[in-house]
């Protein structure tokens, strides 16, 4: 096979555009090293996507497609399930793994739900003596959750809640009429519902719009008002003229030669040469899985078992986000006039965790994402509302049918449902992993993932209890849950390991190299200049959705490596 080698040897190469790869790309090049990124997926502006599309422009109707698995208006080129790139699991065991594929991988059509980890996050094996500890604290990671508000900008409101600390935020949109009636049920009931904390701009900032409010973030925003790699971080790197970005390139292996990294090798997928290019530090950023597949398929005399694996613990530790959603019709909501309800493509308000462990038989917490409303209708509307009639036996309103008594019944059902989805963290078990399946190769021949994960009853009882407070929320607020209380046998309605798409935790960080693959700067205990900087590197899940903690933590490792090069350490 012939391996076309570049002269150049850059000061870093970057794999992945994405959430890591893009804060550390935006950094380092700031910072005046000379950075090559090599991105899987093609090239992605979203100046020049469907933002405005009407579904009845398209005969799918905005429907799914095999490439978009969320409708082909969305902003997300991958998915579960990407042609020429299988995954396999373990008999019995069960994961789901979403991938995106574009310049700035999953952060084109994420939900920007924003949260910061808060103190005990940190330290929960201090408290209940599950999982680990993180080497570091809140305290380490605030500066850089600060220096992301400014740099992206971010709303939210500051309410002294002592494990969901604030930040600095731009003023919240007004709630929404559901979010309104949602929120005047849990003031009832002691919970707390409070303005969501959305990376999307409601000021102008740094030179981008803010939101005009047309609702569809998840085709991701050509004028730049809400947060994403190739929108915010990628065009202000290239201006330094420092980055280079290749695309297109599916990185094979990371090359190791006498203790260092020597940089990557990588297939061109247009035409399917194989290319080999030089650099003095290697930041993996292709997600969590990718990056600990790269590393596991990286061997050499010196690391039989992959790179930087002495500990054997990459790929182990994996986790995902807990979840499970219910939904509920609201009968004050029914046969509702024409009203504005514009808004961000995302929730106004949520609630954050607020019980005491020590009176629940689960460990950890979650927090609860609300939908409803009236989106744009299109592809699969409503689901069929004939199929109402089944789901609400004694339900106000008997629909279905032709004509004006069918547009009536629309009319009618149209922005009555409101939806409770909960995320709540997992434990890390070490059993719960990704290997290398010796068995399957990739449309390029490089070993693919295999996957061995399953819950624990800790997960199942904090799911039960979701269930049941989702439930008497609908109730409180006078409606009716669509479907029964799932039972025990069911899993209480517990999704699949991987569908809440937060995997972390396959090259976790630690103080020592015997338990952890990297250190406290996402740095590779084996090989110092190999740097991990996607959600491997976290020790725990906490419920809060992880791409910010992914980028204050990349940030934090760009800031070291950069002073690492000045001492002429790297
Ligand atoms: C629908 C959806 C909603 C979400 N909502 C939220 C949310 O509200 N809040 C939140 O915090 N998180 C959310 N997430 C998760 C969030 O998108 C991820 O946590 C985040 O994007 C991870 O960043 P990353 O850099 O690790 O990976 P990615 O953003 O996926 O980027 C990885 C990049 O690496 C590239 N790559 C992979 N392998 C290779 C290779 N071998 N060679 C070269 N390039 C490669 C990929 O093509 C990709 O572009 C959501 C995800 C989805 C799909
Ligand atoms: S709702 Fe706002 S941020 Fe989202 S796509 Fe529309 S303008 Fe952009």
């Amino acid at each position: 096979m012939q391996i076309i080698e570049s002269a150049e040897e850059y000061d870093v190469c970057i794999v992945g555009s994405g959430a890591g790869g893009g804060m550390a790309a935006h950094e380092l090049t700031k910072a005046g090293a000379n950075v090559l990124m090599l991105e899987a997926g093609g090239w992605f502006d979203s100046e020049d996507f469907a933002m405005f599309n009407w579904p009845y422009e398209s005969p799918r109707r905005g429907g799914p497609t095999r490439r978009q698995p969320f409708g082909e208006f969305d902003a997300c080129f991958g998915g579960w399930d990407i042609e020429g790139e299988p995954y396999t699991t373990t008999e019995g065991t069960e994961f789901d793994w979403f991938r995106g594929r574009m310049l700035g991988g999953r952060t084109n059509h994420w939900g920007r739900i924003s949260l910061r980890f808060g103190p005990d996050d940190f330290r929960a094996r201090s408290k209940d003596g599950m999982g680990d500890d993180w080497p570091i604290s809140y305290q380490d990671v605030k500066p850089y959750y600060d220096r992301l508000d400014r740099l992206i900008g971010i709303f939210g409101t500051n309410e002294g809640i002592p494990n969901a600390p604030g930040g600095i935020y731009m003023d919240p949109p007004e709630p929404r009429c559901y979010e309104h009636l949602i929120k005047d049920a849990c003031d009832d009931m002691d919970i707390p519902c409070i303005p969501s904390r959305l990376s999307i701009l409601t000021e102008p900032h740094n030179g981008r719009a803010a939101c005009h409010y047309c609702g569809q973030c998840n085709r991701s925003c050509s004028t730049h008002s809400n947060f994403s790699s190739p929108s915010v971080l990628l065009p202000p790197a290239l201006e330094t003229g420092n980055l280079e970005i290749i695309n297109n390139a599916m990185v094979r292996e990371v090359t190791y030669e006498d203790g260092k990294a020597t940089g990557v090798s990588y297939v061109n997928k247009e035409n399917g040469k194989e290319y080999k290019v030089k650099s003095k530090v290697v930041v993996l950023a292709a997600s969590a899985c990718e990056s600990a597949r790269l590393l596991l398929n990286s061997k050499s005399s010196d690391f039989p078992n992959g790179l930087a694996n002495s500990s054997g613990v990459v790929g182990k530790y994996l986790m995902d986000s807990t979840g499970t959603s219910v939904m509920g019709l609201i009968p004050d909501l029914m046969n509702m006039p024409a009203h504005n309800e514009d808004g961000t493509g995302g929730m106004h308000l949520y609630i954050p965790w607020w019980k005491d462990n020590s009176n629940l038989d689960f460990a950890r917490g979650y927090h609860v994402e609300l939908w409803g409303g009236r989106g744009m209708p299109s592809y699969g509307f409503m689901g069929g509302i004939q199929n109402y009639n089944d789901l609400f036996q004694d339900g106000p309103k008997r629909s279905g049918g032709y004509g004006k008594e069918l547009k009536d019944d629309y009319r009618c059902y149209y922005g009555s449902m409101v939806g409770f989805s909960g995320r709540g963290e997992s434990i890390a078990y070490e059993d719960n992993y990704c290997e290398i399946d010796p068995d399957m190769v990739d449309e390029w021949g490089i070993p693919v993932l295999r996957f061995n994960y399953n819950w624990s009853d800790q997960e199942y009882k904090q799911v039960k209890h979701m269930q049941e407070t989702f439930r008497n929320i609908i109730d409180e607020m006078g409606g009716e849950a669509m479907g029964d209380m799932p039972s025990k046998e069911d899993g209480y309605g517990i999704t699949n390991p991987g569908q809440i798409i937060h995997e972390v935790g396959t090259t976790r960080m630690g103080d020592d190299p015997k338990k952890s693959v990297l250190n406290e700067y996402c740095q590779a205990h084996d090989v110092d200049n190999l740097f991990v900087t996607d959600g491997g590197s976290f020790v725990s899940q906490p419920h809060k959705n992880p791409t910010w903690t992914i980028m204050a933590l990349s940030m934090r490792a760009s800031e070291y490596i950069v002073d690492q090069m000045e001492k002429r350490n790297l």
